[in-house]
């Protein structure tokens, strides 16, 4: 009998009845810009940063409207502007190198090793090319960071982390984000915690987060903010930083409560799934799994393998395969950009230099998301069927 996995790789869990409640309050006082308060009342959005930092161990955290516009409103904060170069990873999702652009600044591309990670011979090899460093730990892989950041430091380079896919992740007891000036998450649906859109910027730098803060758009009410610098932090920030709105709202924040402080149970959970698989993909000829190193704890809500130097015909083929019996799988290596896979190549508004070795890397990288959605059982199934599908591909080449 051919198994079938009959699943929806795009469907998220509810929001928790908690969210549900709070939301529906929000709605009904109808307060749902973070700024509309009544006396004595604390907002949703102010609530949220606080629980936020507290989590994350950021003095400061600002909620905001998208992961893509923390991450702009953080190169903004500390300085980049049009003509600026900033360091980036040619292994993204189009939010950063959009992020980027948007503040008229063009990315210098950093190459990706088999690990996944920022390959940080490169980024040695162009740290004269840039002062900021806008480091996207994509798909969850981390690097080394104690060696990124002895790169940075040395060459005077600000990192800004992309955790989008590493919210609830870290890197030797260091929660990802904090090892950074600034960090960067997203709370779109397809990522950690599910606002729809949502996204949040940490940082223990007091004039970055009053400047980030002055940037979203807080008018002069930035005293209702809980996780922010003290007043004087604001004094000269507030007349020389223009205001960009990309606020919060109260009902999103409320949502994201419950989501946040769940969290750790989510990250356990995604983890049991993302082990599953791997064990049931584990010594699959032709295959290759991604190590996970020791001094990372990592976030597995979604599974990279590679087939390194598999022929383009022969990956189209196993995707087919996988997706006939229910397995939705994408493919980084496409020379178009599908769905939410591109490549650097992809980003012609950013000029590029061919970078072979992270070509073959990515060629290879295949890609499947796990919801949590998903059982255990689940699991194992779409292992087997990916074990099967990509031995038959491999026996017939
Ligand atoms: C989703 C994502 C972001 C942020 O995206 P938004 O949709 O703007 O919240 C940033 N980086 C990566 C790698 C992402 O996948």
């Amino acid at each position: 009998m051919t198994e079938i996995f009959t699943g929806s790789f795009t469907q998220q869990e509810p929001i928790p009845e908690a969210g549900i409640d709070a939301a529906l309050e929000v709605m009904r006082h109808g307060r749902l810009h973070r700024y509309n308060t009544i006396p004595g009342e604390v907002s949703q959005a102010a609530h949220l940063e606080q629980e936020f930092a507290a989590q994350t161990g950021a003095r400061y955290a600002l909620a905001v409207a998208s992961g893509g516009y923390a991450m702009a409103t953080a190169l903004r904060a500390v300085g980049v502007g049009p003509g600026d170069r900033v360091l980036s990873n040619a292994f993204t999702l189009a939010p950063v190198p959009g992020a980027i652009a948007s503040v008229g600044a063009t990315p210098v591309f950093v190459g990706v090793t088999e690990a996944l990670t920022i390959d940080l011979d490169d980024l040695a090899a162009k740290a004269d090319r840039a002062r900021v460093l806008l480091l996207s730990h994509m798909r969850g892989h981390i690097c080394d960071m104690d060696r990124l950041m002895e790169i940075c430091t040395a060459a005077g380079i600000t990192v800004i982390e992309d955790c989008a896919h590493t919210m609830g992740a870290a890197w030797g007891g260091v929660p990802s984000g904090r090892h950074g000036v600034i960090g960067c998450y997203s709370m779109q649906t397809y990522k950690h915690v599910n606002s729809g859109e949502g996204g949040f910027l940490i940082t223990d730098d007091a004039d970055l987060a009053a400047r980030a803060i002055m940037l979203s758009g807080s008018y002069m009410l930035y005293e209702r903010h809980l996780a922010a610098p003290p007043p004087e932090a604001f004094e000269t920030v507030k007349y020389v930083t223009p205001n960009i709105s990309g606020r919060m709202d109260n009902l999103r924040a409320a949502l994201l409560r419950p989501q946040i402080a769940d969290l750790p149970q989510q990250v356990a959970r995604w983890n049991a799934r993302y082990r599953e698989i791997e064990a049931g993909l584990r010594d699959t000829p032709g295959l290759r799994l991604i190590d996970r190193p020791e001094a990372e704890q990592f976030v597995g809500s979604s599974i990279q393998f590679l087939l390194l130097d598999w022929s383009e015909a022969a990956i189209a083929d196993v995707l087919a395969r996988c997706a006939a019996r229910g397995v939705e799988l994408k493919w980084f290596g496409g020379a178009e950009p599908v769905a939410f896979t591109s490549r650097y190549d992809s980003w012609r508004y950013a000029p590029s230099e061919p970078m072979p070795a992270s070509d073959r890397v990515l060629r290879g990288i295949i890609d499947m998301r796990v919801p949590l959605t998903f059982s255990l059982e689940d699991c194992a199934l779409i292992a087997r069927i990916i074990r099967a599908e990509v031995g038959a591909v491999w026996q017939a080449l």
